[in-house]
């Protein structure tokens, strides 16, 4: 059950907090091209990693102001020792009403089962091909196998609801629209497909590569025919789609028709920097107020004020920038490692 309170604070555009994205490591054991394509980078210091209980601290602060919707990402969240631990303390944290984990999948085979006795609601595999070679290109990790033990593993553990994201790149996948689409069909899973997006570590993005809502939408319905859109659910990132074969998928368009509008995330770096949008250019640094001494009182009168002032919408002003490139140079992520999608959480 969620416990917002009454005077739950809604930002300057009328929105109120909803879901909280926790990273809980910004180490991950793939390289994604589309978010860790360098050779090199800046980790978090150990020292600054949070706790679990520091962690489950500052969730039960952020439930009680009505972000009662949590995901653990990262980085790679089963990287994180003993992750089934934390679930354990976040589901008994009074107001976490949806508890869910975004994971590449190497990992999870061995965990699922213990992930859902631990509380976990939902579980995001990701899974961009179904061909280990280009993974092994695209991501270098030659663990395809593995991810998809981790997704048979998560459709038969008993999870409240099982999905794969896919992020769709011309040139590398976009053959795999529909080669995927049945996979997760097969799979009993909804698939959900990502527009490329900018976002920090993205530093080889180019506009060309997008394959938007609409080209996704025409290789489907080419051959499944009219895929009829189905209500929107407040604040959710996916447009959902159905078929005549009854087979429902997501699309998420944050790069062409972004949804910042309705947004109610916000992220926690694993060093407890809170950004207020996947695009923010700083953060808040919760870690040190937290470590200083102060009370869920003062804690809880931070937050209500930094979201009382939020007016991000970063997606949609990318939008509006002409001749749209990368958005971060790698030197501006050496300087401030938490600008990268990996490390701020996907
Ligand atoms: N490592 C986990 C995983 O891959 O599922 C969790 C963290 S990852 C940053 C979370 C999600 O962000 C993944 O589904 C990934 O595909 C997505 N993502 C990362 N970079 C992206 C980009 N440039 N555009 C769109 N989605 C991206
Ligand atoms: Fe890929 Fe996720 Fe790792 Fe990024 S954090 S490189 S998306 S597996
Ligand atoms: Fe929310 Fe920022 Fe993403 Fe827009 S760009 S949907 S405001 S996190």
């Amino acid at each position: 059950m969620s416990r917002r309170s009454a005077d739950a604070p809604t930002d300057q555009l009328g929105r109120p907090m909803g879901s909280l994205r926790l990273s809980v490591t910004d180490r991950c054991n793939m390289r994604c091209r589309y978010c860790m394509p360098e050779e090199e980078y800046r980790w978090l210091p150990r020292a600054s990693i949070l706790t679990f209980e520091e962690l489950a601290r500052l969730t039960a602060v952020f439930a009680a102001l009505g972000a009662g919707k949590v995901r653990l990402t990262g980085g790679e969240p089963l990287l994180r020792h003993d992750l089934p631990e934390l679930v354990r303390k976040l589901a008994a944290v009074d107001g976490v009403r949806d508890l869910a984990l975004t994971t590449n999948g190497i990992l999870l085979g061995a965990r699922a089962a213990e992930l859902r006795a631990a509380g976990l609601g939902r579980v995001t595999v990701s899974l961009d091909t179904l061909r280990p070679e280009r993974m092994a290109e695209f991501a270098r990790s030659d663990r395809h196998a593995d991810v998809l033990s981790g997704v048979a593993a998560a459709a038969s553990a008993g999870f409240d609801s099982v999905k794969l994201n896919s992020v769709v790149i011309r040139g590398y996948n976009d053959d795999e629209i529909l080669p995927l689409l049945a996979f997760a069909r097969a799979q009993g899973v909804e698939l959900r497909y990502i527009e490329y997006m900018d976002v920090g570590g993205a530093t080889r993005w180019s506009p060309d590569q997008v394959v938007s809502q609409r080209d996704i939408l025409a290789v489907i319905e080419a051959v499944h025919g009219p895929a009829e859109p189905l209500p929107a659910r407040a604040a959710a990132p996916a447009e959902r789609f159905r078929l005549a074969d009854g087979t429902v998928f997501g699309v998420i368009a944050s790069t062409t028709a972004p949804f910042c509008r309705d947004c109610d995330r916000s992220r926690l770096t694993a060093d407890g920097t809170w950004y207020l949008c996947l695009y923010a250019t700083d953060g808040i640094n919760l870690r040190d107020v937290m470590r200083g001494g102060a009370t869920d009182v003062e804690l809880t009168a931070l937050i209500r004020d930094r979201w009382g002032r939020r007016t991000d919408r970063g997606a949609e002003q990318r939008l509006a920038v002409p001749e749209r490139g990368v958005l971060y140079q790698v030197e501006t992520l050496r300087a401030d490692p938490r600008r990268e999608m990996h490390t701020r959480g996907g």
